[in-house]
């Protein structure tokens, strides 16, 4: 049965090795970084303007080295807009249209690359999975996630195939790829017939299965992925919970991290 890929514990490794970092970089010149994140929750009275404004303030202010903008914002706001007001470098979500733009063009870095999506291709890295040449299937082709996980591929010299919610005949694709990386946010999608052995699974999904309200718990989710099935066919297959989505917060941190070090020229 596949390898489980424990992004729970590589991300806590990585969480512990930025928090080292950090206390060398207090104890060396008595800055911390500074990371904002903008939760504008969904009251109909939280204005474009104001948010904009603290944007701008945060664009300006030096102990700020990251700015987050959490999505989705409520629909009557301009959402590119308003991610095209963070500055570029300090964009820790990648999210602006330039740090996109970077990404694909492939001769240069971004500032930033988007966290998830970061963090789903660093799994395969820390577990040793090539990329190169191998065929890539992304099921999803959003703006957060599927897009830049495709270019991150594709700057890996992975051989891409995007998967939308037009895409006919899917399990048909998916059966001929390497890699698999959903991001389609339909739980169990992906069967075990879709896959064939030792193919690679990275699943981002998480998805809510059951609206009814519940007094004490979490509502519970499904993943992209029938786990179940997957895991006795695939070669590595991420761990539900505990795959994507802790990688996501840890790629949040060292991303700010890297940007107060470029800043403050600190190494
Ligand atoms: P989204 O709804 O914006 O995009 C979904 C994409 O999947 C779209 O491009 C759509 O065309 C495609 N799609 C939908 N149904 C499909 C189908 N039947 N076949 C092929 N493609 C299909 O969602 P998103 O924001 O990109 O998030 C995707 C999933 O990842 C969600 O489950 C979300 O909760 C999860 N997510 C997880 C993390 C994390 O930290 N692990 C972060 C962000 C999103």
């Amino acid at each position: 049965s596949a390898k489980v890929i424990d992004g729970k514990a590589v991300a806590k490794q990585s969480k512990y090795e930025i928090k080292i970092e950090v206390l060398n970089m207090k104890d060396a010149i008595g800055v911390v970084p500074g990371l904002d994140v903008i939760l504008v929750g969904d009251k109909k009275d939280s204005t474009e303007e104001y948010l904009l404004n603290h944007i701008v303030d945060y664009n300006e202010n030096p102990k700020v080295h990251g700015i987050l903008i959490q999505l989705p914002l409520p629909r009557h706001m301009d959402e590119a807009r308003i991610l095209n007001a963070v500055t570029i470098d300090k964009d820790v979500d990648g999210l602006h249209p330039l740090n996109i733009g970077l990404l694909a063009k492939r001769d240069r870095d971004p500032f930033f690359v988007s966290c998830t999506p970061k963090g789903s291709i660093e799994l395969l890295h820390i577990y040793d999975i090539t990329i190169k040449g191998k065929r890539a299937v992304i099921i999803g082709r959003s703006n957060i996630v599927g897009l830049p996980v495709s270019l991150l591929l594709q700057r890996e010299d992975a051989i891409i195939t995007i998967l939308h919610s037009r895409t006919e005949n899917p399990e048909e694709i998916v059966r001929q790829e390497d890699i698999i990386v959903s991001a389609a946010g339909k739980a169990n999608m992906v069967r075990g017939s879709w896959i064939k052995s030792g193919d690679v699974i990275i699943d981002v999904g998480i998805n809510p299965i059951d609206v009814r309200p519940r007094k004490s718990s979490r509502l519970p989710v499904g993943w992209d992925v029938c786990y179940d099935e997957a895991c006795k066919v695939a070669s590595a297959i991420t761990l539900v919970p505990g795959g994507v989505g802790p990688m996501t917060i840890s790629m949040l941190l060292s991303n700010t991290l890297s940007s107060a070090k470029r800043v403050l020229k600190f190494e």
